[in-house]
């Protein structure tokens, strides 16, 4: 791995050279640069990376199905760390706060949160695919001085971010960085699916499409909210027996035969909630198929711009539903809190989501293994004394 160098001095004080995972232009893979970072401005805080988890969301940003002139730019946004400095006005956390990264902060004063779907924040939808921070800025540029666009307002495959002080969430000291990285996205977007979008029940029938990084996350809330029968469906075989693990109670191997015909028979007549995980057109219809009448099925996969999933028409006498859910439907800063406190009380597993333990430098094959759907989360360890763990050891 070659890292471009830094020839000229900094030409703005206390900016910073920090190591950064840049993608240059869609489908490229992404390579650890120097590139600088400029102090927090009002309404922002420097936090000092620990640990990044790689999620799917980077791989579909880097492959460039989230839309075009979103390059150069530095990925990661589920990750956690320590605020190290503080902009003018922001009183919300302190230097030394440890904290997880929110990828959407929402401004509290829009039309959408106003109507309590703060995951659906105007500003904060629109600045994320400006590649901008919350607050509306850049504060990251290459080695050229040319700017980088900030990954869904935060870019935390560096060794320390400039965020927007809404970006961050504060948690108790006592929770290992590296795993805490995960809360920020992936269990807030498993555990908001079940909870908030399609609000499990106790003693209902639930299927799982793609038992991922998200997926088992899924599978978790939903024992935890008491669903009587969880049914993990997945094409790879370690994966399922990871679900059945997590709390799955059936696994259906959907590379061969009639996965939804599985479902319908194992949940005798068809799941009261079937999550997508995958964001493709066969699982979302797999989803629908194997839903009983009256049942949602609840759509988290992110799904590449211009895909299109065709339904039967009919069955909608039946009162089937199909739900879109983001980031989990909720306000992420009130979930967070309780998510702690069930990783604490040994309720929730976080240790066992993580796969791999890496360098920076190994986000691109991380994503390589995302794409193949392989291994769970790998976590990119860039501070090992405050991530608690080493890149290359065993989780
Ligand atoms: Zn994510
Ligand atoms: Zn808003």
């Amino acid at each position: 791995m070659t890292e471009t160098t830094l020839a000229a001095p900094p030409p703005r004080a206390g900016r910073r050279q920090v190591r950064a995972c840049v993608v240059r232009e869609p489908g490229r893979p992404p390579a650890v640069e120097r590139v600088w970072l400029d102090p927090p401005g009002p309404g922002e805080v420097l936090v000092r990376i620990a640990a990044a988890g790689v999620c799917h969301s980077d791989v579909h940003l880097a492959d460039g199905v989230l839309g075009e002139d979103r390059w150069p730019i530095v990925l990661g946004h589920e990750g956690a760390g320590v605020v190290t400095a503080r902009g003018e006005g922001v009183t919300s956390v302190a230097e030394g706060d440890h904290v997880v990264f929110c990828l959407v902060a929402p401004c509290g004063v829009c039309e959408a949160c106003r109507s309590g779907r703060r995951t659906l924040c105007e500003p904060a939808g629109a600045e994320g695919v400006a590649g901008n921070l919350r607050t509306g800025t850049r504060r990251l540029s290459a080695a050229d001085g040319s700017t980088l666009q900030h990954g869904f307002t935060i870019a935390c495959f560096a060794e320390h971010a400039v965020v927007s002080a809404q970006s961050v969430i504060p948690i108790p000291r006592d929770l290992p960085l590296w795993q805490a990285a995960l809360l920020g996205c992936g269990v807030v977007t498993g555990f908001g699916a079940v909870t908030h979008a399609a609000r499990v029940r106790v003693g209902e029938r639930v299927a799982v499409i793609g038992c991922g990084g998200v997926g088992l996350q899924v599978i978790a809330a939903a024992r935890l909210a008491g669903a009587a029968t969880i049914v993990a469906i997945d094409r790879r075989p370690e994966k399922l027996e990871h679900a059945l693990r997590r709390g799955a109670t059936h696994a259906v191997d959907a590379s061969g035969g009639d996965a939804a015909a599985e479902v319908v028979a194992i949940t005798r007549g068809g799941a009261d909630h079937a999550f997508e995980v995958v964001g493709a057109a066969p699982t979302i219809r797999l989803a629908w198929d194997a839903l009983r009448p009256g049942g949602t099925a609840v759509v988290v996969g992110l799904a590449p711009s211009g895909v299109e999933v065709s339904l039967p028409a009919i069955e909608f006498l039946s009162e089937k539903s199909v739900l879109g859910c983001y980031y989990g439907s909720g306000d992420p800063v009130a979930v967070v809190p309780g998510l702690v406190e069930l990783v604490r009380a040994g309720r929730l597993e976080l240790a066992d989501m993580v796969s791999h333990l890496i360098e920076l430098d190994g986000a691109a094959e991380a994503m390589d293994r995302l794409r193949r759907g392989e291994g769970d989360r790998s976590v990119i360890v860039i501070d090992p004394e405050l991530a608690g763990a080493t890149a290359g050891g065993t989780p």
